[in-house]
């Protein structure tokens, strides 16, 4: 999750990431799971959930577990595989257990930042994992700090957890309700307390959360691919604005916020963020690309010999462009999976070989042809021009992309990094501009009216923010406090002269 706070400030004022080549993507999203299973070792249920959702997070991973006397917790920088020992699970003993996997910017990549965060309150103990990101961030620590809260870490979600164990209520359905009139943003959460599991999904649903049956007992994630990577069986999402509570008399709704028709479901989860194989809000990801796929056949049709997606997040919208348009499907590129965190690199000739590290082209299947190059998105515009490079070396005729997403033209406030408005291409060129700056033959990019027709609900269930420029919450006087308070530090601490 990119964390915006006092310490970590407001977009334009955070230096740009130097991303390599080849990664030019749409970062973030953070995974997170929770498990009520009496009897099921809780914490490496969690650790497989963790391990379903870790293209959703690979800075940081954590788990949490209660046995009902006491929550332990373990958190430790780098991929899920990498931050867990046997001993460690073995350790997180009990029948409650939450995880989370993390990303974020270079800048706050710090362990104090990796979750589970603990907090403790007048009468409520609780471990708690975050997806999203709070606008008004800055203004609630003030408040908890008057209350006499501490802060280890610079992340939001650590003002969540403060907030939900310092709320002046005593049932979790006071609770919840008290936290959702206060935050603004974006949260899906599980929480653990001694002997409760807690879900919540902020009242747009902005990100996504699902719930599951396990053996007699319950697990909430992010995505339904770690249901089914556990042997967990769907059985619903959270509801927007709805808390559930899970504990020794089962699985209930604790609180749902009075609908007030307004939803902002990140279209993103759908194009690049979620894994194909999850269902979102009744969607199954994979089918949402494929139709993404055929409507951008209908709005940008072009003859040629082969479509191919750049694996994988673009594969099934190329299978959906190849049925639409009858042009046959092919691979004509392949990804290396095994290719971790790639570093800045100091020089173009490496950063080329960054993109060649992670694609190599099929020669003997794409040379002399006229290809349709499917594409999930393009943010800053750095990758996609080595990509089709690399076709043309291998001699292809011609190169024709298409894009799922529409233009990108402005920041996500809701925990997707991207980068600054100066950074976004789509934000400073036209089409046609971006066309010849990437080197193809053709460039369509699906519009957003066709994007909401192919993920399947009318417009107004989505959140279209970053193609848009309006978004579901009005940010921008949050943001205009944070660069103030951003100032205000920068200034705070300058050394006089
Ligand atoms: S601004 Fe874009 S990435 Fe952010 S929540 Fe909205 S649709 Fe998703």
């Amino acid at each position: 999750m990119r964390t915006i706070g006092p310490n970590n400030p407001a977009p334009e004022f955070i230096a740009p990431t130097v991303e390599p080549a080849g990664d030019d993507i749409p970062r973030e999203a953070c995974g997170i799971v929770g498990v009520y299973a009496r009897g099921e070792d809780v914490a490496r249920i969690a650790f497989f959930g963790l391990y379903a959702l870790q293209h959703r997070g690979q800075e940081s991973a954590g788990i949490s577990a209660s046995d009902g006397e006491r929550i332990r917790v373990q958190t430790s920088m780098g991929l899920v595989s990498q931050a867990f020992q046997e001993e460690d699970l073995e350790r997180l003993q009990g029948h409650i257990a939450v995880g989370h996997t993390r990303y974020s910017t270079t800048g706050s990549s710090r362990i104090s930042n990796a979750q589970p965060i603990m907090s403790k309150g007048p009468g409520v103990e609780l471990a708690l994992a975050h997806n999203g990101n709070v606008i008004n961030a800055l203004e609630l620590k003030d408040e908890l700090s008057e209350l006499g809260c501490t802060f280890s870490s610079t992340a939001d979600s650590e003002i969540i957890a403060h907030l939900v164990t310092h709320a002046p209520a005593t049932s979790w359905a006071d609770r919840i309700a008290y936290c959702m009139r206060k935050l603004e943003g974006a949260y899906s959460l599980v929480m653990a307390t001694k002997d409760t599991l807690i879900g919540v999904r902020d009242p747009l649903g902005v990100r996504p959360l699902c719930i599951g049956r396990l053996n007699g007992g319950w697990v909430l994630a992010s995505e339904s691919c770690a249901l089914d990577h556990i042997g967990a069986e769907f059985v619903r999402d959270v509801r927007p604005g709805e808390a559930v509570v899970v504990d020794q008399d089962g699985l209930r709704t604790a609180y749902q916020r009075e609908p007030d028709g307004r939803r902002a479901t990140c279209i993103f989860e759908y194009i690049y963020l979620a894994r194909p194989d999850s269902v979102i809000d009744d969607r199954l990801v994979y089918s949402a690309r494929m139709d993404m796929g055929a409507e951008l056949a209908r709005e940008h049709p072009v003859e040629a010999d082969m479509v191919i997606g750049v694996p994988e997040s673009a594969t099934a919208a190329a299978v959906g462009y190849s049925k639409e348009s009858g042009i046959p499907f092919g691979e004509g590129l392949v990804k290396n999976h095994y290719v971790g965190r790639t570093f800045i690199l100091p020089d173009q000739r490496l950063r080329d070989l960054g993109v060649r590290r992670k694609l190599n082209p099929l020669p003997h299947l794409v040379r002399g042809k006229r290809l349709v190059v499917v594409e999930d998105s393009i943010v800053r515009g750095t990758t996609i021009p080595h990509v089709v490079g690399l076709l043309r070396k291998v001699g292809v005729a011609e190169i024709h992309l298409r894009i799922c997403a529409p233009r990108i033209m402005s920041p996500c406030y809701f925990g997707v990094d991207f980068p600054t408005k100066s950074e976004l291409i789509g934000a400073n060129r036209t089409v046609d501009e971006i066309r010849d700056f990437v080197g193809a033959d053709s460039l369509g990019y699906l519009s957003p009216e066709r994007l909401v027709r192919a993920v399947g609900k009318d417009r107004s269930q989505y959140c279209l923010a970053c193609f848009t420029g309006k978004y579901p919450i009005p940010v921008q006087l949050e943001m205009d406090k944070l660069v103030l308070e951003a100032r205000r530090r920068s200034l705070a601490t300058a050394t006089p002269t």
